[in-house]
């Protein structure tokens, strides 16, 4: 099961969102659910309302796309609305002054102010809403001056309303409720102005009214194949950014997987290898030393032998959980180099520091009281550890000297008695 949380079309995300590429995903705060996805688009067309938190992840995803199609309409009809104007002096010419000044000084500037308004204040939900709102006044506008005016061509003239339905549902493409709204209120428009018309216009008014509905019938059902259609390829496109990232966390694991021993959860010597070699490089351009410190459990035969293999297991546990505490540096790494041997590499700390920060892990070890009644030195786990560290840049120094030096250190630490630190200073 893949979950996506908080992330648009915007990382790539779904950067939303820890993948080697970045994907896009959609912001929401809960995660969304692949097999949530899946059921939708197995159960055929997805209706016009998604189930939570998919709703909100596409109202969210879609924003900014339909944000662009308002503000170029809002431009658009901010202008073209004014070429009424022509219409307003052949049709309504006893009109013409209020058409004038209701088009030039309270349409076009409110409409640039509303689109303005858009973009700042409403969120991308309440914005299809809001897009009700200039098209009811355009159309009471021209409602308004048909009936006001004594032309005959008044009645044909009422039919305009039919462009306002068809530009709010063909050319912004509103979703389909606000779409339905706005269509019968513009309805209700005509049947209001018409109402209020002279009745000889009556042949004229039927059919303009009947273009009027045929419009708006066939636009509405326009606006809903849009919307059913931009609901299914989101979705389309989610599952397909699902899949991107369900890949990316799988190959993510496996590659986490093939760096780190299983048993104690610390870096594998394959990652310990490749460490050295990063570290190593870069302190050969830019100086400084190379510090390796490596630790060997003191008769652990015997532990294993006296407490059992499980228990051994969990003693290795136990000694890597006190490595991991004590060598936090930010580039320090600690590897499991062998059965009961650790290994940590250091970079651009002094002998003297590495020796100390050895020495603490000793003591930590055997802070730890495991009970060691078989060990021939101590009663409870000790380690011995060697340290070494090396110039890289010195003539002759490479990382198999250093970790030569370093496991010659642990040979004499385990010779001297063990539990202790034996540190060398290699000057290759
Ligand atoms: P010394 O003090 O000289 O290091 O003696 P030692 O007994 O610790 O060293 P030796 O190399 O003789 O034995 C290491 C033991 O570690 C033998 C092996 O069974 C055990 N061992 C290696 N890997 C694991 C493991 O993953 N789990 C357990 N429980 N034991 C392991
Ligand atoms: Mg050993
Ligand atoms: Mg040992």
């Amino acid at each position: 099961m893949t979950a996506l949380s908080a992330s648009p079309f915007q990382s790539t995300e779904f950067t939303p969102s820890g993948f080697g590429v970045t994907v896009p995903g959609p912001e929401v705060d809960e995660p969304i659910d692949a097999e949530d996805v899946e059921r939708l688009l197995n159960n055929g067309k997805p209706s016009l309302r998604l189930p939570e938190p998919l709703e909100k992840a596409f109202i969210t995803d879609e924003g900014p796309q339909r944000l662009r199609t308002m503000l170029i309409s809002g431009v658009l009809v901010a202008f073209m609305f004014n070429w009424l104007l022509v219409s307003d002096w052949l049709l309504v010419p006893d009109q013409f002054d209020l058409a004038l000044r209701l088009r030039l000084f309270l349409f076009t500037p409110g409409i640039l102010v509303g689109v303005f308004l858009l973009t700042r204040l409403a969120s991308a939900a309440m914005r299809e809403w809001l897009l009700i709102f200039p098209a009811t006044v355009a159309c009471a506008m021209n409602a308004w001056l048909c009936m006001s005016s004594t032309d005959p061509m008044a009645g044909p003239y009422l039919s305009s309303l039919a462009t306002i339905a068809m530009f709010s549902n063909s050319v912004v493409r509103m979703r389909f409720a606000p779409a339905a709204v706005l269509d019968a209120i513009i309805i209700a428009l005509f049947v209001g102005a018409a109402i209020n018309m002279p009745a000889n216009l009556a042949p004229i008014l039927i059919p303009a009214g009947l273009l009027l509905v045929c419009t708006i019938v066939f636009t509405l059902y326009g606006c809903y194949c849009q919307e059913r259609d931009d609901r299914l390829n989101w979705l389309l496109h989610l599952r397909e950014r699902l899949l991107l990232k369900n890949l990316e966390d799988a190959n993510q694991e496996l590659h986490d997987a093939s760096r780190s021993d299983m048993l104690t959860e610390v870096a594998n010597r394959r990652h310990f290898d490749e460490h050295l070699a990063e570290v190593w490089a870069r302190h050969q351009r830019d100086g400084g030393e190379v510090a390796l410190i490596m630790i060997d459990v003191d008769h652990f035969k015997a532990y294993n032998d006296r407490y059992g293999h499980p228990m051994g297991d969990a003693c290795l546990k136990a000694v890597a959980g006190a490595l991991k505490r004590r060598l936090r540096g930010p580039g320090d790494l600690i590897a499991r180099y062998g059965g009961e041997e650790f290994i940590a590499v250091l970079s651009g700390a002094s002998l003297q520091t590495v020796h100390g920060a050895a020495e603490r892990i000793r003591r930590g070890i055997e802070g730890l009281n495991l009970l060691h009644a078989t060990s021939s030195t101590h009663a409870v786990v000790t380690v011995s550890i060697g340290v070494a560290t090396m110039n890289p840049s010195a003539p002759g120094a490479t990382t198999t000297r250093l970790i030569s030096a370093a496991d010659e250190a642990l040979y004499r630490a385990k010779n001297g008695g063990r539990n202790r630190v034996v540190a060398m200073r290699m000057d290759a």
